[in-house]
């Protein structure tokens, strides 16, 4: 890649001497080395943050949205050699990088238009001779922590409403994958970023994390990984009060009821469950069938992972690409001698791809699984389908809710009114009805329950980086 392999604090790359080695999942060996920082220049950042914050939220919204247009033309024009970082470091197949840099662009293009649209009110006064306005401000410097699974469009999906609202931000990406997230401090900087209002900041979490809650210049932390951290940022906040924004983990059900267009339920619950090697907080992680169909779906969803193809994500074709570590790999095949411990019959998969030196599973269908199997109520994180039936909707819908976790479901259904049942009754920040990827930047996205605090994307995701104030006026 052009450039430094290290953090971008102040408007400069910084080479520091404590470099780590960056792995491809596809080939377990390094292929890149990084440069991590010390607290010292996280200081730095945060300073630099603090300067550059009167100048940044002093400008007008449409000034801020030609910078965030800028880097999304930067991302646009890289994007054949942004995606290639991002399956090296990550391992999703290419046209999935691909798909996730389009989706970066968009995100980045929507907060640019719609901070133009953050509306104060007027509110009814009842004494005369006072008014009342509701004001919306920028809530100040933001340190924004971002997980390896989506590492360019996570990222993007903090910074640029973050940045939008007025706020200066400092990005820390997962150590798994600091590539694509330099990628973006590049079109920062070839964007003309001002000095301090967009900084990237690679090292220990632990250290970030504690400086980024201590500090007063750090007003928010928007945070998204697993539950375990988002608990420990909660703890660290609280003797601070320092707000904090949480996307965490998920547990999403899949509820296939017969009245569903079959070969539509099994298309959708692929995408929901095998896209980005099933290694997403929205994966479809615990499939509930109508018994009346259960035999039908098993048999053609089977045959449709049969047909995926798993490999190398920079060779072309590729549906299903390597779990990110060794970890993960032993994790899910933990999961799959688990389910079938506990009664589960293997449909297909099950076992690593011995032919491929990186940590590819091959895509795995297990039926007949108990909701005590650790693949239904722990987050999987891997090409594993766990599928067990039902018999009506609320017994469906009481197996769907019996998680602590609640980021997202789907349901597979045509039926109107239990369209609207499911809606209202499940316990989950996002439902797709009959449909797999429902992430879009126009609307909010969290989580209930462990699965988090507040939203991003949609105007709610802009309504994280402001402050709500009343301005009372009396004399008038
Ligand atoms: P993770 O271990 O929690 O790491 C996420 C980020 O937090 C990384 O940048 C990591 O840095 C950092 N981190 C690690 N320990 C920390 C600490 N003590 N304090 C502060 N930051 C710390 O999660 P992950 O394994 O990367 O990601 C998978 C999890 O993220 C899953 O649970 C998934 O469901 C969740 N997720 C949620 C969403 C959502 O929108 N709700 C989206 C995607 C993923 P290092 O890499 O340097 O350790």
């Amino acid at each position: 890649m052009a450039g430094p392999e290290a953090s971008y604090i102040a408007g400069r790359w910084k080479e520091t001497a404590t470099r780590f080695d960056v792995v491809n999942p596809a080939t377990a060996q390094p292929f890149a080395q990084v440069a991590s920082i010390q607290l010292a220049d996280l200081q730095e950042a945060l300073q630099s943050a603090g300067r550059a914050f009167p100048a940044w939220r002093g400008k007008t919204a449409r000034e801020r949205g030609i910078l965030l247009h800028r880097v999304a033309d930067e991302l646009v024009r890289r994007k054949a050699e942004i995606a290639r970082l991002i399956t090296m470091e990550n391992g999703k197949p290419l046209a999935q990088s691909e798909g996730e840099v389009a989706m970066a662009e968009d995100h980045l293009r929507w907060f640019a238009e719609e901070c133009r649209r953050v509306y104060g009110r007027t509110i009814p006064h009842h004494i005369e001779g006072k008014r009342h306005l509701v004001l919306k401000t920028p809530i100040g410097v933001v340190g924004a922590i971002a997980p390896w699974n989506f590492p360019l469009v996570l990222s993007v999906r903090k910074v640029a409403p973050a940045l939008a609202a007025g706020c200066p931000v400092i990005l820390k990406p997962a150590s798994q994958t600091p590539l694509s997230a330099i990628a973006l401090a590049q079109c920062f900087e070839a964007a003309a970023c001002p000095e301090g209002v967009f900084q990237l900041v690679i090292g220990n979490a632990q250290m970030i994390a504690a400086e980024l809650l201590s500090n007063d210049i750090c007003r928010k932390i928007s945070f998204t990984g697993s539950t375990g951290v988002g608990q420990e940022l909660i703890r660290g906040a609280a003797s601070y009060v320092k707000p904090l924004s949480l996307e965490l983990g998920g547990l999403a059900p899949v509820l296939v009821f017969e009245d569903c267009d079959l070969d539509q339920a099994v298309q959708q619950t692929i995408i929901a469950k095998f896209r980005n090697t099933g290694q997403s907080c929205i994966a479809a992680n615990r499939i509930f069938v109508q018994k009346t169909i259960y035999a039908q779906f098993l048999e053609r969803f089977t045959a449709a992972v049969e047909g995926l193809k798993t490999g190398p994500g920079l060779e072309p074709g590729m549906d299903v690409g390597p779990l990110v570590s060794q970890k993960a790999l032993d994790g899910a095949l933990m999961q799959v001698g688990d389910a079938r411990a506990k009664g589960a019959r293997l449909l297909t998969g099950g076992e690593r791809m011995k032919d491929l030196e990186g940590y590819f599973l091959k895509p795995t269908v297990l039926e007949a699984v108990s909701d005590s199997a650790a693949c239904m109520c722990e987050e999987t994180f891997a090409p594993i389908a766990p599928i067990a039936s039902f018999e009506t909707e609320d017994e469906a819908i009481a197996r769907a809710n019996a998680s602590s976790y609640g980021l997202s479901a789907y349901a597979m259904t045509r039926d109107m009114g239990r369209i609207f049942r499911l809606g209202e009754r499940i316990e989950a920040g996002t439902i797709g009805i009959n449909d797999g990827a429902p992430t879009v930047s126009q609307s909010p996205f969290g989580g209930v329950k462990h699965s988090g605090w507040g939203r991003e994307l949609g105007t709610e995701g802009l309504d994280a980086f402001l402050e709500t104030k009343h301005l009372s006026l009396g004399g008038i």
